[in-house]
């Protein structure tokens, strides 16, 4: 089936993103939720389909309430810990990664915790909000490979208890409440304050701190496109910016960054 043409503001978008990506010397993408969802991951800011549009952050995915009922958060993760271990990449993640192979992207600075621009071929991916690889103790603070637990949580819904002591094992996923990973963070921003090209895609830039990367790329001088269904705060400092599916945009754009 073929999807029907883009209207023309997008097209010219695209031409023009296109036309940055090639004058750039080094490139940078941020990603958000906006990026899965075509992947079957729900965004959690989404109208009528967003997360939090049916249970209350703070209730189940803070730092605090997991320390006191585990259960919730738990609850909570188990039909999305399926669809992370099922989803496989969209033509978005596609396109960024032939990007970076093609020499035209440092690399992916992500919000998003479900490993699809790895799955998708990307080598650099910096994930701020950490990732469900892994998993630590909340007691001990021992860390363990998140799989095996995963697997067995999804299967029966055992919450994963540490091989040492037996205290809650907790994905190292970032919570309400939660400092980002340090080294993950700090390499996000020494990115962003190097790049000359700041490519979002699928990010409304609402979550801080992640939301005021792009401001530390402006503030150097580099060129920032934005690609997102929903407008953000940024969309009017933008070189570029594009409303639309980023799953037909963006490779859209690569396209004509590598064959044009
Ligand atoms: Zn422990």
């Amino acid at each position: 089936m073929t999807p029907p043409p883009p209207p023309p503001q997008v097209r010219r978008g695209v031409g023009r993103a296109a036309d940055l990506l090639r004058s750039a010397r080094r490139a940078v993408a941020l990603t958000g939720a906006g990026l899965s969802t075509a992947s079957g991951i729900p965004d959690f800011r989404s109208a009528g389909t967003g997360l939090w549009e049916r249970l209350d952050p703070m209730a189940v995915a803070s730092l605090t309430s997991f320390r006191y009922n585990p259960d919730a958060f738990f609850g909570f993760l188990r039909p999305l810990a399926s669809q992370i271990a099922l989803a496989v990449p969209n033509a978005a993640h596609q396109a960024l990664a032939r990007l970076e192979q093609a020499g035209r992207l440092v690399g992916v600075i992500t919000q998003n915790i479900d490993q699809l621009h790895q799955k998708a071929g990307s080598r650099r991916v910096l994930e701020v909000h950490g990732n469900v690889r892994r998993a630590t103790c909340i007691v001990c603070y021992r860390e363990v490979e998140a799989g095996p637990y995963l697997d067995q949580f999804i299967r029966d819904g055992a919450i994963p208890r540490c091989p040492g002591c037996g205290g809650v094992l907790k994905p190292n996923v970032i919570l309400f409440g939660e400092q980002l990973p340090e080294k993950s963070w700090q390499q996000a921003q020494a990115a962003c304050r190097s790049c000359d090209l700041m490519l979002v895609a699928g990010s409304s830039l609402e979550v801080l701190p992640v939301a005021k990367l792009p401001m530390l790329a402006l503030d150097r001088g580099a060129h920032v496109i934005i690609v997102n269904q929903a407008p953000t705060y940024l969309n009017v400092r933008a070189d570029v910016a594009i409303m639309g599916d980023v799953a037909s945009v963006m490779p859209a754009i690569a396209e004509q960054v590598l064959h044009a």
